[in-house]
């Protein structure tokens, strides 16, 4: 029988640098500003978000080093392990090899403590006493908990209220970390109170959660905002995951065909597979890369390239992505981390350029993956992951199909043990596989803000 092997770096691996893909691509369309229209400038962040994560989100750099004191709490948990399957791909009778890098051995149990630690560290720095934040399943919200209790900022989460409501243990989590956390909307925020007149039973929404976080930070001059996903310092700074990756797989003397990761706001995503369209960018190394979306939330695959809000209420910038549009409600889903309205620009921007694909799959296959994936490997993927699993189960069938050695490269973006819920469901044949509403989606797209530079 093979079992699992393993593939473990020293912590005197963990990378020293985040590498910054804006260096290898053609520039990405501006980030506008709402009111003029006009591309924004450092200043028009500067209430959000500390400076030197401002200089990341439009640095061209292609390499920023990682601060120690970062690097010396990476130590935790990093580099993490790169698995290759050898039972899974026995299961599946492929003769494809597939490898899997493992982020739920971080605290918070996924890859978002790779940029909280980070976020957390540079708003210390510039003197920030409170963070605000969103959270939907749970995820980003214990991961910020977490960071900032390190650093010691207080951290007050907006969680989206049917998580709120049904995920008791995340938000137990957050508080165990000494974060505040309440339901989302909220009467604290005019954004909250906006919504809660309309519909006082609101279940509310990310998008929702963003502007009562924004609209608390703008508000105060010790408090700044902090975002999970989407944004380009967000990604640069998951790229330790595709660095070490690309170490791991020199170890086992392989380099993938085919690099998988399940796309939210795409941070996972970009963490895992920009080291590699790097060096496809400059080494010419060929390979496929494909982001994987929920069917009931397909931003890349069904969304319209447009410049919109990141948020509901429309404080944020206007940013050129992939989206469903703002005012966009997704049907009810067990991947929490993967209803959002919109795609990271940069992962936009590449798919535009033809360099990513992106496909996008019902939960009820994802989860009979993910089963799969757990009954062979062990570990029981969160439900966000389990569209990359299911997407690299597809890629090792075609292979086996086609007669080929593939070499496919996922990252398993987290751990499902908050997530329990969600497969008591399915494995009683309660989860359903619902569609977006196409009418709703027209509705939304036509909302879209008109955009002068279009
Ligand atoms: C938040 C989350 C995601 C989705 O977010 P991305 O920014 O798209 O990576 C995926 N997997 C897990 C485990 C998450 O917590």
């Amino acid at each position: 029988m093979g079992e699992r092997v393993k593939y473990e770096l020293g912590e005197d691996r963990i990378p020293r640098v985040w590498y910054n893909i804006a260096a290898d691509l053609p520039p990405p369309p501006p980030v506008l500003h709402p009111g003029t229209g006009k591309p924004i400038g450092p200043d028009d962040l500067a209430p959000l978000f500390p400076m030197a994560l401002i200089a990341q989100e439009v640095s061209t750099e292609r390499e920023i080093e990682i601060p120690d004191p970062v690097r010396e709490i990476y130590r935790m948990w990093r580099p993490t392990p790169l698995y290759r399957a050898r039972r899974l791909e026995q299961a599946l009778g492929t003769p494809a090899r597939i490898f899997y890098k493992y982020e739920g051995v971080s605290p918070a149990g996924s890859h978002k403590p790779n940029t909280a630690v980070a976020q957390a560290f540079y708003n210390k720095q510039e003197g920030v006493k409170k963070l605000t934040t969103e959270t939907g399943a749970g995820q980003w919200g214990s991961s910020l908990a977490f960071a900032g209790g390190l650093f010691g900022l207080e951290v007050k989460v907006y969680m989206v209220r049917v998580s709120y409501n049904q995920k008791p243990y995340r938000r137990a989590l957050m508080e165990t970390y000494g974060a505040t956390c309440v339901a989302s909307p909220s009467n604290e925020t005019n954004s909250g109170r906006a919504i809660l007149a309309q519909d006082p039973n609101s279940p509310g929404s990310l998008g929702i959660a963003i502007s009562e976080a924004v609209e608390v930070a703008a508000q105060s001059g010790d408090t700044k905002y902090s975002l999970g996903s989407v944004l380009n310092h967000v990604l640069l700074h998951q790229t330790v995951i595709g660095q070490e990756a690309i170490e791991q797989m020199e170890a086992a003397d392989a380099y993938p065909d085919v690099v998988i990761g399940c796309a939210g706001g795409g941070s996972n995503f970009g963490g895992i597979a920009f080291p590699f369209l790097g060096k496809k960018l400059r080494e010419k190394r060929d390979v496929r890369v494909i982001a994987v979306e929920p069917a009931a939330c397909p931003s890349l695959t069904r969304g319209r390239y447009a410049f919109d809000f990141g948020d509901t209420g429309h404080l944020t910038p206007l940013v050129k992505m992939h989206t469903l549009g703002s005012t966009f409600i997704p049907p009810g889903f067990h991947a929490g981390g993967l209803r959002y309205h919109g795609m990271s620009a940069l992962v936009s921007h590449c798919k535009e350029l033809g360099l990513i694909e992106a496909r996008a799959y019902h939960q009820n296959p994802c989860f009979e993956a993910g089963v799969l994936f757990a009954r062979n490997e062990g570990i029981v993927p969160a439900p966000e992951s389990n569209h990359a699993v299911k997407a690299a189960v597809d890629e090792a069938v075609k292979a086996r199909e086609e007669g080929k050695a593939t070499t496919i490269l996922f990252n398993l973006s987290g751990h499902g043990h908050f997530d329990m819920q969600a497969y008591i469901d399915y494995l009683g044949g309660k989860l359903v596989d619902q569609d977006y509403d196409a009418k709703a989606l027209e509705a939304s797209l036509a909302q879209l803000p008109k955009v002068a530079a279009e």
